[in-house]
């Protein structure tokens, strides 16, 4: 029986041990946080539960792969909520952009008669896109999302609009791929779902799936180093010195983290480490989480993207709160203000414990909360006096508790002038050693799980198969 140590109780981590342990496999996923789950543990303050990454997920309905991946994972039978759409609001005026194709295109086509013509070319490429085997892709990786944008619609307005979704992936003109920002929108356009009860019983469902298989996940297990024999990966080593021998491991982390873990004599090229080392990570994230005064605030429960007056919506790296998610939990009183925060404005407090970080840390944290605050209520105008609590995170948040690569919300940056360097393969230039999780091709919970598939059929072949005739394989099956 093939034993393989995974390292990282992610979503990555967490399916393809889920995967491996149905087939057969001997699985141990190791843990360095309290808890598993990585981006997608809920958490308590004050009685309430907030959730920490993941929010919503994109493309649950039957014509959609995604379906067929949980389905596989036996995650269908959670209580999944499907969502009207999702919200835009935009120089005071509030767009409802609503699911299905056809009814986006219309809700827009109605808005912008003019542009009719335009929007047609823009979700055809969508669909071409989402449907086409990767050869046929390639150039979609090359090309930039935002020049995409700016040839295809004319009406500055429309494409502001169009690029309001700033919390789902970074709206960067520089790098964005429009490979990556078709498959990720097109997800949130054919469907929107969460979950009622946040995004813990994934997590609670997967471990137990695991260890119901007579396999384990350890927590308070921080990997330190990878062994390797004869140019294979044997094992790892944890922080406390303890050795966990292994036919193959898959690292489940960061790569830049990955390669890290390797030993100075390690057998992989020097190249190949540096030049992992040395690739940017996305954007990080401001969280306030807020327990509202009962009856106060009441929301549709559509996630809605708030975007200061004249925002530039392609640029997150800004000194002042430009743009905000607010997901409100309609069972508990409680929302949740999400805006991009670069680990530039955090890194200098990198190194002092947690509990010894400075006044001037807690007053940046206040003063940007304030900030959230203020651009919410253009969306919730009575906010301020409905908050009864609210507790805050930094980039620095998600580098402590999550060992996230400075504080990055979506691992590797995708970049489309190098998208050769910039997208990776389950398998590394050591035998044995394995990557998966979102910073491989896409992130987020599709582009995770469909990675985690991906590797896990490294290993066990039978894995992936597609679902049904009618159910287009997402163009990056070609890993
Ligand atoms: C604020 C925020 C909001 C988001 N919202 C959404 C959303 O609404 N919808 C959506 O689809 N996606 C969302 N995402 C993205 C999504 O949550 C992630 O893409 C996905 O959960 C990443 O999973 P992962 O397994 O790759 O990584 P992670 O969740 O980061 O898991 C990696 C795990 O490895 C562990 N680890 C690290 N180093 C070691 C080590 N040396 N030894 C052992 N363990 C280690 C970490 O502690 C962590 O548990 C959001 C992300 C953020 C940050």
């Amino acid at each position: 029986m093939k034993h393989v140590v995974i390292i990282g109780a992610g979503l990555g981590g967490l399916v393809t041990g889920y995967l491996l342990s149905q087939r057969g496999c001997r699985v141990t996923v190791l843990e360095r946080s309290a808890h598993a789950g990585g981006c997608l543990q809920s958490f308590q303050r004050a009685g309430v539960r907030f959730d920490t990454g993941f929010h919503i997920v994109g493309g649950l309905e039957e014509t959609n792969p995604m379906y067929y991946f949980f389905k596989e994972l036996d995650l269908l039978k959670l209580p999944w909520i499907s969502l009207r759409g999702q919200g835009v609001f935009l120089d005071d005026t509030y767009y409802a952009l609503p699911c299905g194709h056809e009814e986006f295109y219309r809700y827009f086509a109605d808005l912008f008669p003019h542009e009719k013509d335009n929007l047609r070319r823009y979700f055809e490429t969508f669909k071409t896109i989402v449907s086409s085997p990767l050869q046929d892709t390639m150039p979609y990786w090359e090309q930039g999302a935002w020049d995409f944008l700016y040839r295809t619609i004319g009406d500055a307005k429309l494409r502001d609009i169009l690029s309001g979704h700033s919390m789902i992936m970074e709206m960067n003109r520089e790098k964005l791929p429009l490979f990556a920002y078709a498959e990720i929108l097109n997800s949130f356009i054919t469907s929107t779902s969460r979950l009622a009860e946040g995004s813990q019983p994934v997590v609670n469902h997967l471990v137990q799936g695991i260890e119901n298989s007579a396999n384990h996940v350890y927590c308070k297990a921080a990997v330190s180093g990878i062994l390797e024999k004869n140019g294979c990966a044997v094992g790892v080593k944890l922080e406390d010195g303890t050795i966990v021998d292994a036919d193959m491991v898959v690292s489940a982390i960061n790569p830049i983290q990955t390669v890290s873990l390797l030993a100075a004599d390690s057998a992989v090229n020097k190249v190949y480490v540096r030049r992992i080392s040395n690739l940017s990570c996305s954007m990080g994230c401001f969280t306030v989480n807020i327990k509202l005064k009962p009856g106060m605030v009441n929301m549709r429960q559509e996630p809605v993207y708030v975007h200061a007056k004249g925002a530039d919506l392609w640029n997150m790296d800004t000194s002042e709160i430009r743009h905000l998610m607010v997901y409100y939990y309609p069972e508990q009183q409680a929302v949740d203000l999400l805006t991009p925060m670069m680990w530039d404005k955090v890194k200098k407090w990198n190194g002092e414990s947690p509990d010894a970080r400075s006044q001037e840390y807690a007053m940046m944290k206040q003063q940007t909360a304030e900030q959230c605050f203020s651009l919410a209520e253009s969306l919730i105008p009575n906010l301020r006096e409905a908050i009864s609590d609210y507790w805050s995170s930094t980039p620095l948040t998600w580098h402590t508790y999550l060992n996230a690569h400075q504080g990055s919300a979506f691992g590797i940056m995708k970049d489309y002038k190098s998208p050769i360097t910039t997208v990776f393969q389950p398998r590394t230039p050591l035998k044995g050693l394995y990557i998966t999780g979102q910073s491989m091709v896409l992130h987020g919970i599709m582009g995770t799980t469909v990675s985690a598939f991906q590797t896990a059929a490294m290993i066990e072949p039978d894995i992936f198969t597609w679902p049904s005739r009618n159910v287009t394989a997402p163009a990056f099956s070609f890993l």
